[in-house]
């Protein structure tokens, strides 16, 4: 027998799974299952297979049906590069569909060293609570006195009644008030920021959880393992992007995606910002950041913990603004000072709201006003693109659900419904879940990989868009093989728990994880195999939203109007557009690589070449019915 088959369970697992009954006040703890290591390898897999097995069809996300889950991989807490990872997932409130987010910091780590890889909460507490595991004892204790506070404040709070050495996630203001977008916080400025994982954590009324443990990992070969480890972080200290991407993080990439033409600006109206040089890496690294701050294990610390200061609003301590944070507050909201864009940034991370949904939502707000769709009087004042007080404004009144903001807090898919006036044009999202910072109407790779990313609008599954800029945007062929490749190498790192921003902007080489995995597990698993889970995944995740969201499919997986059919108006990519068709030979020749139908649902073959055979008959029903082509 292959060892990694499924009978033993196999090194890099701490072997445990926590439930959490919230309505009742009870726990239990089980053993992990083999089978569930073998099949899903961890993180991001096993968020996918409890969710599939758990929420039925029509569960309402903010309902006591839905669940969150919490999930490690093999290689979190293990000490090497990037190995601080911790996945998040429930049905999520902005899609309704399948619904995940990944965090770094140093809560994943706890849980394994806590005993657990899994942590599923269900039900819904009657009171405000926050969930202490302390290696063996957990408990569920009142949190009502820290109900209505910050992140930042529950969190020192928490630390300060608990102890130090506990690693603590957190919800803000805007996850006990629902809204859509709302994230989970750690560690002062860490994030699971997408699908609205904060929200559901706030419909069941769990302020935070705390978690302290004190054992080690079980490796297969310790020795191995630490040998190959100090490799790992000698060859990283050695790329040559460790000197010239460690000092800026995720924003060193600010001034090429002004340069070709991707940088979201005035809500996706077009993708060039003249001043992206006040608000790039350089600037960063030279006005605002105080000192580098990493997660565990990580060679190459991205964060940049930056004091900002806004004469309006005073001075504030914030982790960032990374990427993404510049691209939507910046170029999107049009704010042309570094400063600014940490100040909004330090004030979501306090209210506990994404900062990519929350910045799409307010240009899309200030689209709205500017062309009359929404009234002075609805929004309570009048609100500009650049305009520091405006995106304050919308912040807080979202986190609130004060005025306007109840509707914004829905998202943007939801708003422009009930806005009407043709103000779906300028919803820029997929699925419900909000684009983020990579404009890509000269990027069909990227285009693609927004528009069948398994969650709605995200670019982590396939960030393509170096591939279109390398291999010719013109192109269309080779783009959905290289869509997919994305899609199973990124996600798999998610499985793993481990970072993949050694591999992406450092150039380590996936054969380093290749040769970790069976040292840490002790299993002859091949990369291909790993490969095969992570597809196994990502086609169950389509069907949990085919199930879970009627049309969930082609007609689904479209970018809105404004991108299909507005050139973009200057910059680099000035006239350049996707058309419709483009779109549709993109999708036709994505499905027939995946093994899925026109209508772009995995087929019941395929769906049992990855073992899946019971989600087949889910979708399909019984075999010998009758599958469209
Ligand atoms: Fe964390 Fe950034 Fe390091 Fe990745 S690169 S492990 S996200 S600090």
């Amino acid at each position: 027998m292959s060892r990694g088959a499924g009978k033993v369970l196999p090194g890099g697992y701490a072997g445990r799974v926590l439930e959490v009954d919230l309505t009742h006040g009870t726990h239990k703890v089980s053993p992990l299952a083999p089978e569930l290591a073998d099949q899903y390898i961890g993180g991001r897999g096993f968020v996918a297979r409890t969710l599939y097995d758990t929420v039925p069809p029509g569960a309402e996300p903010l309902g006591p049906e839905n669940i969150v889950v919490i999930a490690a991989g093999p290689l979190t807490g293990v000490f090497l590069p990037g190995c601080g990872k911790t996945h998040f997932g429930t049905k999520s409130p902005s899609t309704g569909g399948y619904g995940d987010s990944n965090m770094g910091g140093h809560f994943g780590p706890g849980l394994k060293y806590a005993g657990y890889d899994l942590v599923v909460l269900k039900g819904i507490s009657p009171q405000p609570v926050v969930v202490v595991i302390d290696d063996d004892q957990v408990s569920i204790r009142p949190a009502s006195s820290y109900w209505g506070k910050g992140c930042i404040e529950t969190e020192a709070g928490l630390k300060r009644d608990l102890g130090e050495d506990f690693e603590i996630v957190v919800i803000g203001p805007a996850g006990e008030n629902l809204v859509k977008y709302a994230c989970i916080g750690h560690d002062f400025g860490r994030q699971a920021g997408r699908t609205g994982v904060g929200a559901v954590l706030g419909s069941k009324r769990v302020k935070a959880i705390a978690v302290r443990g004190t054992r080690a990992v079980p490796l297969a070969d310790t020795k191995g393992v630490y040998a190959l480890g100090k490799e790992m972080y000698q060859a990283c200290f050695a790329k040559p992007g460790f000197k010239s991407w460690t000092p800026y993080g995720t924003a060193e990439v600010v001034n090429w995606v002004n340069e070709v033409g991707a940088f979201p600006t005035r809500n996706f109206k077009t993708s060039y910002f003249a001043p992206y040089k006040q608000i790039n890496g350089e600037r960063l690294r030279a006005d605002l950041r105080i000192h580098d701050k990493g997660c565990a294990g990580c060679p190459i610390p991205c964060g940049k913990w930056s004091r900002v200061k806004v004469p309006s609003s005073g001075e504030a301590l914030v982790e960032g603004p990374e990427y993404e944070t510049i691209a939507m507050f910046g170029g999107d909201c049009c704010l042309e000072k570094l400063d600014e864009i940490g100040y909004a940034n330090h004030v979501c991370d306090d209210l506990g709201l994404d900062t990519i949904s929350a910045a799409n939502v307010i240009a899309f707000a200030i689209e709205c006003f500017e062309r009359g769709v929404l009234s002075k009087d609805q929004i309570g004042r009048e609100i500009a693109f650049g305009d520091i007080a405006s995106v304050l404004y919308l912040v807080r009144k979202i986190a609130g659900r004060e005025g306007i903001g109840d509707l914004l807090a829905e998202g943007v898919k939801v708003a422009s419904q009930r806005l009407g006036q043709g103000s779906e044009r300028y919803a820029i999202h997929v699925k419900g879940l909000e684009w983020t910072g990579y404009e890509s109407r000269y990027a069909p790779a990227m285009m693609l990989s927004y528009a069948t990313a398994d969650i709605g609008a995200h670019h982590n599954r396939s960030w393509a868009i170096t591939f279109d800029v390398a291999k010719g945007r013109e192109e269309l062929a080779g783009k959905a093989e290289k869509v997919i490749e994305l899609q199973h190498i990124r996600p798999l790192f998610d499985c793993l728990g481990i970072c993949r921003l050694q591999w992406v902007e450092i150039g380590f080489d996936l054969e380093w994880y290749e040769r970790l995995f069976p040292l840490v597990t002790g299993t002859d698993k091949t990369w291909g195999q790993l490969l095969q889970a992570s597809e196994r995944v990502w086609n169950l995740n389509r069907v949990f939203s085919a199930r879970h969201v009627p049309g969930w499919g082609r007609a689904m997986d479209r970018p809105p109007a404004r991108l299909l059919e507005e050139p973009v108006p200057d910059g680099p990519a000035k006239g350049k557009l996707i058309t419709p068709q483009q779109l549709d030979s993109l999708l036709d020749r994505y499905y027939e690589l995946r093994g899925w139908t026109a209508d772009g649902l995995p087929t019941r073959e395929k769906l049992a070449e990855l073992g899946l055979e019971r989600e087949a008959t889910e979708l399909w029903g019984k075999p010998g019915r009758d599958m469209p082509k």
